[in-house]
């Protein structure tokens, strides 16, 4: 390959807000068959909103939601933000001094005014309470549990349209549920339309949200396969599994590192995202439009074009 045309591909990328390390990088870049994506903040806008408080019978909505933000006013992930914008909406007072212990990919646990909260996905809520070891299966349990009966159909409907449903429980009691609802991005659609143009035809989510919530994404984007409710390492040994490559992971947060690491090429994005991600990745996308990652599919196959 000739060197040149590949500097000039590298400078042309960069033009365009792509950053490619190497021209190794960039030749794998022109060869990808199959794209990986993260959810949330990748495909998604990762702001999300609360769009519904469901607590149980003698919990108000107020006193669950400044439970949740006093709890999760110290974590750096995505959902975190959206509790404590909530509390502040409602003008609620949130205790400042919570002890917090983070469980990456489940949730948290924490000590606020003297009371140990959970708060984090329906299995790690129901493990944190016991149910699962009095028999129930652990998601089913604590989705059951934790909304009041009621309200289980229609976090059923949420999660089927995408949203997010996060447990809390209070000393060991089931408080309820928090609902989020984040926007798929705008130019998910194009991205997805503009690599099958280019010879990308297999297309992954991994995720560790929920299945229903994964499935609606992949679904409207018409993704061919989704992974949900993965943990980093999961996300990892789904990658190293595809059989079309070079595989190309594309993704935002600190929990991406080593997943971009073990794809052939690691895109991060890298205008909102995490520079753990960023120093893990082959190619770095210095603004916030997910459509570059076609861009840079492109730019590298008219470079390899002419390199050789
Ligand atoms: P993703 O792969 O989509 O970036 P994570 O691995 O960070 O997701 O989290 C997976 C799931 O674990 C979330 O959808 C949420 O249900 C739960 N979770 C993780 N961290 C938190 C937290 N700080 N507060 C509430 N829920 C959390
Ligand atoms: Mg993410």
């Amino acid at each position: 390959a000739a060197p040149v045309a590949f500097i000039a591909g590298m400078s042309r990328a960069a033009k365009n807000g792509i950053i490619v390390k190497d021209g190794g990088a960039l030749e794998r870049l022109a060869r990808v068959r199959t794209v990986a994506f993260d959810k949330t903040g990748t495909l998604t806008y990762g702001a999300p909103r609360v769009s519904r408080v469901l607590p149980v019978d003698g919990v108000s909505d107020d006193a669950l939601v400044a439970l949740v933000a006093a709890a999760e006013q110290y974590s750096a992930h995505v959902l975190a933000r959206a509790f404590v914008e909530e509390a502040n909406d409602r003008g609620l007072v949130v205790d400042a001094d919570a002890q917090v212990e983070e469980v990456p990919g489940f949730g948290l646990r924490a000590t606020v005014a003297g009371r140990r909260v959970v708060v984090g996905k329906a299995s790690f809520v129901a493990d944190a309470i016991g149910e699962t070891a009095a028999g129930h299966p652990g998601p089913t349990s604590a989705q059951g549990a934790a909304v009041p009966g009621g309200a289980v159909r229609e976090v059923q409907v949420r999660l089927a349209g995408g949203e997010t449903a996060v447990y809390a429980a209070v000393d060991g009691a089931v408080w309820g549920a928090i609902v989020l609802a984040d926007e798929i991005r705008g130019d998910a659609p194009a991205t997805l339309r503009e690599l099958r143009r280019l010879g990308v035809a297999d297309s992954l989510m991994l995720t560790g949200d929920a299945r229903e919530t994964a499935e609606h994404v992949a679904a409207e984007l018409g993704l061919t396969h989704v992974r949900a409710e993965c943990l980093p390492a999961d996300k990892v040994a789904a990658v190293q599994a595809v059989d079309r490559r070079p595989v190309m992971m594309v993704g935002d947060g600190v929990n991406d590192a080593p997943v971009l690491a073990a794809a052939d090429v690691g895109v991060a994005m890298g205008a909102r995202g995490a520079t753990a991600a960023s120093e893990s990745a082959d190619v770095v996308i210095m603004v916030d439009d997910l459509v570059r990652v076609a861009t840079a599919v492109q730019i590298s196959q008219r470079t390899i074009r002419v390199a050789v």
